[in-house]
């Protein structure tokens, strides 16, 4: 499955935070038995849509969707030069799907900061440089080859011609996401074997004093600083003090400070979203579960997710929406309604499509 990769530069609340998340590990909850690596914490994707189908399916249990989060240690200002931890480090980062940035905001004096003084800015201009070079060796290793190669074999001069635009915009400090080009996209099409880190999606994580969680001034400075990336404001000692608590009394904790929902479950949903990933879903007596897909699969590719013979033997797919089926209350009314749509195999999937599919074994 596709993962994200958290770094940050030493002492901001990283390990503070990933503790946070394995105690809410939903693989640790729901499969005791399943192996997990002791640097990646399963975190559930919330979605209040579960328990409405649970109910009215009279489901036993539910099963949200979950975002890999990997914890990446060893951030330091020379990475990029690749010596022992810095090698690792980079290594790890290009087999992240995502970027994960913990940025330090909290002021804590008792707290030592590597750099001297809190400053989210130059703290995110420190990883990123780090990024960025590395990303600009990548480029200078292989682009004198290609140039060679282009002079012969004319198809390449594109792909020379976007390296080449690649590497003025990391020289100019900046990195490939900000500039638009992003995995899985077209233009970051001919840079797809370069593996280069900056075009990953990016995501900043701020840990902020508990005051600053409302102050929606010093936080759109922060995501001002971080567009077009998303940024999520927490405090990772209280994500641990919550994931501590039973729902109940988390809620409470969360109230006395404004917020309405931990900030691990912002960066679950977030993170989701970041990895161009979407959910549909299905409901049964047994269970309720949000199956993961990329945004715009299709019908037979999402039956696939719940088994290779699905698609194989893909007829057609049953939908109806979420708000159909609670607005109809079930799956009868909704079919009597005509809210239950045959959709067949060009089908995209849309957000909150509730599914059974027909398939031949
Ligand atoms: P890491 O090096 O990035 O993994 O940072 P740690 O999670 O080990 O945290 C470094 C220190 O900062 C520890 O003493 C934490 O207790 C403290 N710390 C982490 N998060 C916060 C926070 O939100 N507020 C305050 N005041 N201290 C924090």
């Amino acid at each position: 499955s596709l993962t994200i990769g958290i770094v940050g530069l030493p002492n901001v609340g990283k390990s503070t935070l990933f503790n946070a998340l394995t105690k809410n590990d939903v693989l640790a909850a729901n499969y005791p038995f399943a192996t997990i690596e002791p640097n990646v914490g399963v975190v559930g994707v919330p979605d209040p849509r579960l328990a409405r189908l649970a109910e009215i399916f009279g489901s036993a249990k539910i099963l949200p969707a979950t975002v890999d989060f990997v914890d990446i240690a060893g951030i330091v200002r020379g990475a990029s030069e690749g010596e022992g931890l810095g090698n690792k480090f980079l290594a790890n980062i290009r087999e992240s799907d995502a970027i994960c940035q913990v940025i330090r905001a909290f002021k804590d004096e008792n707290v030592v900061h590597v750099d001297g003084k809190v400053s989210p800015k130059d703290d995110i201009e420190t990883i990123n440089t780090e990024l960025i070079l590395a990303d600009l060796q990548t480029i200078e290793k292989v682009l004198p080859r290609l140039v060679k190669e282009s002079r012969i074999q004319k198809d390449k001069a594109a792909k020379v011609k976007a390296v080449e635009e690649a590497k003025a915009i990391l020289e100019e400090g900046n990195t490939l996401f900000s500039a638009g080009i992003v995995q899985g996209t077209e233009k970051h099409e001919p840079l797809h074997d370069l593996h280069l880190l900056t075009t990953k999606p990016f995501l900043y994580v701020f840990n902020v004093d508990e005051e600053e969680l409302t102050d929606e001034a010093f936080k759109n400075e922060q995501r001002a600083l971080v567009a077009p990336a998303e940024a999520i404001f927490l405090n990772a000692k209280l994500e641990a003090d919550l994931a501590e608590l039973d729902d109940e009394e988390a809620l409470e904790l969360l109230q006395s400070v404004g917020q309405e929902e931990p900030g691990l479950a912002t960066l679950a949903r977030v993170g989701f979203d970041t990895l161009g990933l979407q959910t549909y879903l299905t409901a049964g007596p047994k269970e309720t579960r949000a199956w993961t897909i990329k945004k715009g699969a299709t019908a037979p590719e999402a039956a696939g997710v719940i088994h290779t013979d699905f698609q194989k033997g893909f007829i057609k797919a049953e939908v109806i929406s979420f708000d159909d089926l609670i607005a109809t209350g079930s799956v009868a009314e909704a079919r009597a309604a005509g809210k239950a749509r045959m959709e067949g195999k060009d089908y995209v999937m849309a957000d909150g499509d509730v599914v059974e599919f027909r398939f031949n074994v």
